[in-house]
């Protein structure tokens, strides 16, 4: 079992080998092939360190249109430090894909300057959703032609209250794109999320 086997192109398999990943996760093992083959939604029961980040990087990496510069991918996490660990690995496993910008949105620190970030054109979008609804309502960001959004750690962040707005950011995105929710647990409020916003998602567990 390895990433060659995943079916990841050479600039990710580059990446990860500069990395020092070996073997793929059990959860990167089980969703990669699915996310790459297929447009599909997707719900994945896994933990925290079990490697999801690349579970949903690698495939979103590979799907998006790095030349391009409009905002194909959108992932919502809860806290700010959650954030910006997920751009730092996205950046990461993008570093030979030439061209990629992933933009961190989060609050506590200048709409302004995140803005302005965003205006230059990013293919990824990590954020947490009270700033994300915040730029939404103030125009600052498009996410009206997102194909990939990723719901991380999703029952963390109904947990701390954002259903309301994770709700009215899905209402900016298209309803043709794929929904890719990844969470520990899996209490009645996910599985209301899932069944409000998703199509008939595979579903993985670790
Ligand atoms: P995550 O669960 O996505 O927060 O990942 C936990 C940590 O494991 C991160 O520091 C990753 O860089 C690392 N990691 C992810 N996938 C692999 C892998 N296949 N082999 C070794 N380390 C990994």
């Amino acid at each position: 079992n390895t990433f060659q086997d995943l079916g990841l192109n050479n600039d990710l398999l580059q990446a990860i080998t500069d990395m020092g990943f070996e073997t793929p996760s059990d959860v990167q093992a089980k969703a990669i092939p699915i996310l790459l083959e297929k447009e599909t939604d997707l719900v994945a029961l896994a933990q925290t360190g079990t490697g999801k980040t690349a579970a949903f990087g690698f495939p979103m990496l590979q799907k998006i249109q790095i030349d391009s510069r409009t905002t194909q991918g959108l992932i919502l996490s809860p806290t700010r430090e959650l954030c910006l660990q997920i751009t730092n690995e996205l950046k990461q496993y993008g570093k030979y894909c030439k061209g990629l910008h992933v933009v961190a949105i989060y609050g506590g620190a200048s709409i302004t300057e995140q803005a302005r970030e965003v205006k230059r054109g990013a293919q990824i979008i990590v954020a947490t959703p009270g700033r994300m609804k915040d730029m939404i309502s103030r125009n600052m960001v498009d996410i009206s032609k997102i194909e990939y959004a990723v719901l991380d750690e999703a029952d963390e962040m109904l947990n701390m209250g954002f259903y309301e707005d994770i709700t009215d950011i899905l209402s900016h995105t298209p309803q043709d794109k794929s929904t890719w929710l990844f969470s520990a647990t899996m209490p009645k409020e996910v599985a209301n999320i899932a069944k409000k916003f998703m199509k008939n998602p595979i579903e993985i567990t670790v």
